[in-house]
Formats: structure tokens, sequence, C-alpha cells
């Protein structure tokens, strides 16, 4: 099979990079990847798109038509895109099925904002009529990575085009498939070449190149915080923008008066969905003492089931997939060895090795690919231990938690808050009060009450604090953060009234205004 190319200028475009293998145990694919050079050629075609005004300049009205046509096309092509997302990420096709047609809520949130923002006219002082304009940066870069291929590129895209930028999207080098289908999609919804780009390639080489290029005007990334951080330095020595959704380590807090089965439902959902593979994963479970063996023994059942039923990620019966990579595997067995070789801290209620032999579901050879079950490990007497884990700290990304136990509400909190990051948090109690005061002390930029990983295209999501990123994506704030304001200012006054006051230099100045 010939390998993908880059898609530049509303075409299929030779990379100069290495080819970049992306991985999939059935078949196994190739893509081109961009070069220094191919970086140069496509900001130079982006930038060219936004000087012409084709899209910058449309009519809001053009605009939104175009990302409701964008929505109604992704939906006509998801029997190709889901097989592909389901291929080059492993994950099982039940949660493509699920997610992928999803995304078209973007496209329509974004479309109608277009249609129904209202331009304030300010207060300012004198007959002067102020307004603000919302005007687009010009070329923005965003960095996606392999987890939801797609969401996150439609999350960023469809912001960004709405406010009229020209977009060079740089997917993971791991899962860069689908986002290359994307560019005839939006051709053919009408946006115009040369206003959305596709560049696969490595972060240190591609990533890196887009990112330090002067004509960028705003860099949008989702990945790890080591990513965020080095991205962070080059953005901000160009004084360009920068969004950055990055790394997680979600308490979810499980209360007396919590319904044991929906919590545990919760978990599962928050922390086994993707194989633990999302930035909100819920990965540590902080249990009310009273509660724990029920919860624990309800949760075993949970795991064992989901275990039981995993298979081939393109089986609509697989509960799981594999993780994307042997790197992820290696780093999720790394935390669970280190965690597991402190027995008198850590004892293993479930999973806690990588799979092998055959599914019982559907024969799948799990020794081929990296299948590591659901995990989870209580920890014990965390208040009087201070030598944590690695695992409570550092995300594995994978479909591991760890268990602690707390007495009180307050030790709740302070354990919850006990972390770097500040992305996602779940609390799960039918005490309506307790709710309300626990989310308000939660340290980070989403709370789930009952619930988990909702995910709506009108709800920010970003993080809290530094290591959970800068900004947020979704609502409007992201699309204003697409945007910058221009002030227009028109002094109605007749000539003779501005004669009579704006001279401030006139001989005998009186009663002249300044500024
Ligand atoms: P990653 O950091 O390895 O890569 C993410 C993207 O950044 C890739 O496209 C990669 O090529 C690029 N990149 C890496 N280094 C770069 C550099 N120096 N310059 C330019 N680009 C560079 O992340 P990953 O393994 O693909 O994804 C997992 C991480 O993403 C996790 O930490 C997860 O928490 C985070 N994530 C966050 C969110 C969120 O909404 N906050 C959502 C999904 C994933």
């Amino acid at each position: 099979m010939s390998a993908y190319q880059l898609w530049v200028d509303g075409r299929n475009t030779v990379g100069h990079g290495d080819l970049i293998p992306v991985e999939d145990p059935a078949t196994g694919e190739t893509c081109h990847s961009a070069s220094a050079s191919d970086v140069d050629d496509a900001i130079a075609v982006a930038h060219c798109a936004f000087k012409s005004g084709v899209w910058a300049k449309a009519p809001r009205e053009t605009r939104a038509s175009v990302l409701e046509k964008a929505a109604a096309l992704l939906t006509q092509h998801l029997p190709t895109l889901i097989p592909l997302e389901v291929q080059q990420t492993g994950r099982a096709v039940r949660e493509m099925n699920a997610q992928v047609p999803s995304l078209v809520r973007w496209f329509r949130y974004y479309a109608a904002v277009l249609r129904t923002e209202e331009r304030p006219v300010l207060p300012t002082s004198g007959k002067l009529h102020n307004w603000l304009e919302r005007v687009p940066l010009g070329v923005v870069v965003q960095i996606t990575p392999f987890n939801h291929p797609l969401l996150i590129a439609v999350k960023k895209l469809a912001p960004a085009l709405a406010a009229g930028n020209s977009v060079v999207l740089k997917p993971s080098e791991l899962t860069p498939l689908t986002s290359l289908l994307l560019g005839p999609i939006l051709k053919e919804a009408g946006v115009p070449d040369g206003v959305f780009n596709v560049l696969p390639g490595l972060g240190p080489v591609t990533g890196k190149a887009l990112v330090s290029h002067p004509l960028v005007r705003k860099v949008d990334v989702t990945g790890g915080t080591a990513a965020g951080r080095a991205i962070g330095s080059i953005v901000g020595a160009n004084l360009a923008r920068y969004t950055a959704e990055l790394g997680g380590k979600a308490p979810l807090i499980i209360f007396e008066k919590a319904n044991l089965d929906a919590a545990v439902n919760g978990i599962a959902f928050g922390s086994f969905i993707a194989s633990g593979q999302t930035c909100v994963a819920a990965t540590r479970i902080l249990v009310h003492q009273s509660v724990l063996s029920d919860l624990v023994s309800r949760l075993r059942q949970k795991c064992e089931s989901i275990a039981r039923r995993m298979g081939s990620p393109t089986n609509p019966d697989s509960s799981m997939g594999p993780l994307v990579s042997s790197r992820q595997l290696a780093k999720v067995e790394a935390l669970v060895g280190e965690t597991l070789s402190r027995p008198e801290l850590a004892q293993l209620l479930c999973g806690g090795h990588r799979m092998s032999g055959l599914s019982p579901l559907d024969g799948t050879d799990f020794s081929k690919g990296y299948f590591y079950p659901p995990t989870a490990i209580l920890l014990q007497q965390m208040g009087s231990r201070p030598d944590r884990p690695a695992l409570w700290k550092e995300e594995a990304f994978g479909p591991v938690i760890v268990l602690a136990a707390f007495d009180t509400e307050e030790q709740a909190v302070q354990l919850a808050n006990e972390t770097d990051f500040g992305l996602g948090a779940g609390i799960w109690t039918e005490d309506l009060g307790q709710a309300f005061r626990v989310s308000e002390q939660v340290e980070s930029g989403i709370v789930w009450v009952n619930t988990h990983h909702r995910n709506d295209p009108s709800s920010p999501w970003g993080g809290a604090t530094s290591e959970s990123g800068v900004g947020s994506e979704n609502g409007i704030d992201a699309y204003h953060a697409y945007t910058t304001t221009k002030s227009i200012i028109i002094n109605y006054a007749s000539a003779e009234e501005s004669l009579a006051s704006d001279d401030w230099f006139k001989e005998g100045a009186d009663g002249v205004r300044y500024g």
C-alpha cells in the first residue's frame, strides 16, 4: 500500500521527511512526514491564504454554512473514519462508534456561535460610538496527541476555522491517518485551499519547526506536560498566543453516601475508557473507609468482567483495546512494578500484568499486542506515609488505578489536591451539600459530580494548574482565544463641536479635552 502523504494547499503532497511507520498489528501503514522545508512551504501557503482574505474575511454566514456542511460530510465519511481510527489507535470499535459521530457537535456549535455572536458597544464617554470586532489571528498551529486523534483535532479546528484563521495541524506521529482524511472532507465542505493543512511528523522535528515559525500567531497543543513546556518556551519567545491541554492525575472521591454501583460504573468509565489513555482518567480513587471493602469487591467484579471481554479492537463486543505502543506498555509496567515492589504499602486487587494467551472472547493472541487488563492497587495507610509511590503522582496513561481510604471530608480534599496536576476530578455522593462543598475545594479545571468524562462543545475543558496546561478548549472562550479584539471608535460629534473641543494646541486653549 502506498504511504499517506501530507495535506497542503488543498491536495495530497509528498513530504520530504522520513517515512513514519503507523503501527497496527493487522496491517501496518506508513505515512510521509514533513521536513523543515515542507513546514516553511505549508506555512507560506497558509499565510498567503490568510492574507488573501478568502476565508478570513468571508462573511460569518459563509463560514457558518461551511462548518455545518463539514458536520454533514463527517457523518457521511464515518464508515471510513471509524475503522481507520480503530486501526491506528488500537481502541475498541465500540468506543469509536460512540465517539467519532459525536464530533459533528463541535462544527455545529461553532457555526451557531458565528450565527449568534453579538458585538459589544462600550460605554465610552462623549459623542463616541465604540464597538468591538473580533478578527482572526492569522496562521495557527495545532498539535495533537495519539489518544483521541479526531476528537482533539476537531475540538481545536472548529473554533479556529470559525474565527477565520488558517490552520496547520500536526497530528501525533503514532496516529496521523484520520487527521489527513479531514483535508478532503473540509475541502468538499468549502474550506478554501491553503486554509487547512495537515503535516504529520515527529514532535522534535516537524512539531518544533512549526511552533518556531515566526509567521505563526498561535499554537494550540494537547499532549504531555514535557512537550507543553518545551513548546511554550518557544512560543513565548515569539510572542505568539498559546493554549496547552496537558497531563492529569485525576482524583475520584467516593463518599459514604454514594450509590456504590453507580460509583463503580463511574470508576470503570473514568479509568478504563481508551484503556486509561485519557488526560482526565480517574486514576486516584479515594474511598471513605466505611465503604471501602464493599466498593473493592464490586470493583473487582467489574474489572474481571471487562478483562474477560477483551479481544480484537475491531470486534464490536470487545470491552477494551490494547495500549497504543510498546513504549506506553513499558511505562505502565514500570510504574506498576515499582508500586508492587513495596508490599507493605501496596496490595494488588486485580490485573497487574501484561496479558498473554488467547482472548476468551474471540481468540485474539494477546501476546501480539500491548494488551493490559484493568488494574487496581490499594495503597495502605496513606495518612502516615509521606513516601508515595510514583504511581500516585505520575500519569501512567494506562488502565491502572490506585485506591486510598480516608476518614473525613477534609482528608479526602487534602488527598485529592495532593497533585501537581489539576485537570479533572470526580465526586460521588448523594449529599447535595457535600457535593457543593467539595467541588468548591477541589483544585481542578473540571469537576464532575456523580458522573465522569462529560465533554460538550459548550463546556470549558482545561487545567487549573500550569502542569495541566494553559487556557481551555470548548465554549466561547476557545473561539475568543482564536481571535483578537479590534476596538473601533467613531466620533459622531459635528465638525463644529469637534473644532470647539478637540484642538488641544490652540492658542489660549480653554475647555478643550485631553485625549
Ligand atoms: P506527547 O506529548 O508525546 O505528544 C503530543 C504531541 O506533541 C504529538 O503530536 C507530538 O509529536 C508533539 N510534540 C512532542 N514534543 C514536541 C516538541 N518538542 N515540539 C513540538 N511538538 C512536540 O503526548 P502523547 O503521548 O501523544 O499524548 C499523551 C499526553 O497527552 C498525556 O500526557 C495526556 O494527559 C495528554 N492529553 C491531554 C489532554 C487534555 O485535554 N488536557 C487530552 C488528551 C491527552
